[in-house]
């Protein structure tokens, strides 16, 4: 690869199967262009002469099959051409993964269902990604699942959604985000609420299969799972858990020998379980990265992204008029629980919560649980199992007027009045 100056940038020439790899500087953006020959960001196709912007922190590769150059202007961290990608193993699961879908299309069975695992920083997401994008390339209609409470790429943190794929993501701004269905889940990790945790991940995997019921195309596509970084003890039990809920036909572990033997060891035999190993250009992100990208995906939520400007509302909301619940009470000892209870009950038990100054910025799940659910005392089990239809933060509360202050997207009032607290704080600085 050589470098020097084009159009203002500087050049690379990359030769097929190579990947330019960059990362953007704090504060700085970064422009990329394609100037000849095609090239693709994490398995979406580039426009030759258009201008990408990347904001900061945003690290990059650019792959091409076939050979390609392009520009690239702005401060970057690190900006550098390797030949050693794991794309060919990538590409070659894809082309696997395709075969069961023409089989499925053939025998009028279902498409592959395919679980993504890993330890943090190893790329699950972007697998994710690729696999996706390749899929909605040959006119499939793959789902995401999204099971990764601490960076989720379809919905805030704190949540497990799944999203139907219908065009590759895109290039600046990921996947392009309609109607997702989202649970809430309350916290960034699993080990808040393992059994919560589990339950929900079944409950997206019931309305999956009854969407691929009445879906043919859904059915087909299959579904990507993206999981949590945590693979040990209980975040192991996780995992198989959501193998056997989703009835998994291939589980790819990227970069984990010990893991991949332990789901090979565990999972029924007829689970293909396959090792990848992670691409060298993950980079790894520390805590606060990892905070700072959930902070902005809460302020997207609310104000939007690049060039799209969303203008969220301040309004108040009478206490009288909402009800606020956590899940799960404060674990007991077991020989303190109440005759025929058990641990898992305190784990789901919904905890009415009377707003207090804590709750100031909290995010909060708006519930589309139906109201008149709750007069007729069905709420407690309808509402862990209800999605969720937007999220609130708390910026202010006044006890003594018995009203908080909230930022919604939406003005006043609120769709729905049964609101479900995350331990997920926002600050709103604008
Ligand atoms: P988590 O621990 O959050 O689950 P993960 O395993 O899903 O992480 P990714 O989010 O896929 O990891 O990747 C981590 C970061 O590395 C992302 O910012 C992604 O854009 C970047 N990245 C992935 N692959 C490459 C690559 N080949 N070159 C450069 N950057 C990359």
């Amino acid at each position: 690869a050589g470098a020097g100056a084009g159009g203002g940038g500087t050049r690379f020439d990359l030769e097929k199967e190579t990947e330019l790899r960059f990362e953007v500087e704090a504060g700085e953006k970064v422009q990329l262009e394609l100037l000849t020959g095609l090239a693709e960001v994490f398995g979406s196709e580039l426009n030759r002469n258009k201008k990408y912007t990347f904001p900061p922190g945003s690290k990059i590769a650019v792959f091409t099959w076939q050979g390609c150059s392009v520009s690239l202007s702005g401060k970057t961290e690190v900006a550098y051409v390797s030949k050693d990608t794991p794309m060919l193993l990538y590409l070659n699961t894809h082309a696997a993964l395709e075969q069961m879908r023409r089989q499925a299309e053939r025998d009028n069975e279902r498409g592959p269902r395919v679980m993504v695992v890993g330890p943090t920083d190893v790329g699950k997401s972007t697998v994710c990604r690729l696999l996706l994008s390749y899929a909605v390339r040959l006119g499939r209609r793959p789902t995401l699942v999204e099971l990764d409470v601490g960076q989720s790429g379809v919905s805030v943190p704190g949540t497990m959604s799944a999203l139907c794929i219908e065009r590759p993501a895109d290039v600046e701004e990921g996947y392009s985000v309609q109607a997702p269905l989202v649970y809430h889940f309350g916290s960034t990790t699993p080990g808040t609420n393992i059994k919560l945790y589990n339950k929900l991940t079944s409950c997206l995997a019931e309305v999956f299969s009854q969407r691929c019921e009445v879906n043919r195309k859904a059915s087909v596509g299959g579904c990507i799972i993206n999981t949590c970084g945590w693979v040990k003890g209980s975040g192991y039990q996780a995992l198989v858990h959501c193998a056997s809920a989703f009835e998994v036909d291939v589980v790819l572990v990227l970069d984990q020998e010990r893991l991949y033997n332990e789901l090979k060891r565990d999972l029924p035999h007829f689970v293909r379980v396959v090792l990848l190993p992670k691409s060298g250009g993950v980079v790894e992100r520390s805590k606060d990265c990892r905070r700072e990208a959930r902070d902005d995906k809460i302020r997207e939520y609310f104000y939007g992204f690049r060039g799209v400007s969303f203008y969220p509302h301040a309004f108040d909301v009478r206490f009288s008029d909402v009800r606020i619940y956590k899940i799960g009470a404060p674990s007991i000892p077991d020989s303190c629980l109440p005759l025929g209870m058990s641990q898992d009950d305190t784990q789901l038990k919904l905890v009415p919560v009377t707003p207090g100054r804590d709750l100031t910025h909290h995010v909060l799940s708006v519930s589309c649980a139906d109201e008149g659910e709750e007069v007729a005392g069905g709420v407690r089990r309808g509402l862990l199992e209800s999605p969720v239809c937007g999220f609130i933060v708390v910026t202010n509360v006044d006890t003594q007027g018995q009203v908080m202050t909230v930022l919604s997207p939406a003005p006043r009032p609120l769709p729905r009045h049964t609101l479900l607290i995350m331990d997920i704080r926002f600050i709103d600085l604008k």
